[in-house]
């Protein structure tokens, strides 16, 4: 079963679950509309497709994001670099940004 993720509306304080909580559900179900345990109303913030958040640099890439790791002060590792971006990017050098325009193109 697919686990959602809701979030209370309000913030009360006898609620034994934080504010955000888990909660499995067949997907065919309709979302909670009140936590299961105080009775106040929750809202379903997370789709389960969305769970995957690890997301490999490779698949990034291929959707065209940039991802950005910062490795120093100023200084960051391009771990979708294309062809023709250097492989880190420095802050106050231009040259070595990610070439958006060549992104798009593709
Ligand atoms: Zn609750």
């Amino acid at each position: 079963m697919p686990l959602y993720i809701y979030e209370h509306a309000t913030n009360n304080p006898n609620c034994p679950r934080d504010k955000e909580f888990r909660w499995e559900q067949p997907a065919q179900d309709w979302p909670l509309t009140k936590c299961p345990w105080c009775g106040d109303p929750v809202a379903r913030v997370m789709a389960p497709s969305l769970l995957k958040i690890k997301k490999f640099d490779c698949e990034l890439k291929d959707q065209g994001f940039t991802k950005l790791v910062r490795v120093d002060e100023g200084l960051f590792e391009n771990r979708t670099r294309r062809a023709g971006e250097p492989k880190y990017v420095d802050r106050h050098n231009p040259e070595t940004f990610p070439i958006l325009e060549k992104t798009i193109k593709d």
